[in-house]
């Protein structure tokens, strides 16, 4: 999935505006890791950084899409309506 910067639109819940980042994982597995294994603490810290994800802030809905893409979207989807 790319990632996208800006504004977005949400095609489950037609949401429009500045997606919510998600970061995976678990903060407190984070701190037992750091407390007692510095090496994984900070291979799960990279990972939880490195797969932050874009999601819609109303429905959690991950597939979100750049405002810019709503307009052919609704094209695509409404052709026959
Ligand atoms: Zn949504």
């Amino acid at each position: 999935m790319a990632k996208i910067k800006g504004p977005a639109f949400c095609p489950n819940c037609g949401f429009e505006g500045t997606p919510k980042k998600m970061t995976p994982g678990s903060i407190g597995v984070e701190i037992v890791l750091w407390l007692f294994l510095i090496v994984p603490g900070l291979i799960y810290s990279v990972w939880r950084v490195s797969n932050k994800k874009n999601v819609c802030p109303n429905c959690g809905n991950e597939n979100l899409m750049p405002l810019s893409a709503k307009q052919g979207y609704l094209n695509l989807h409404q052709k026959n309506t």
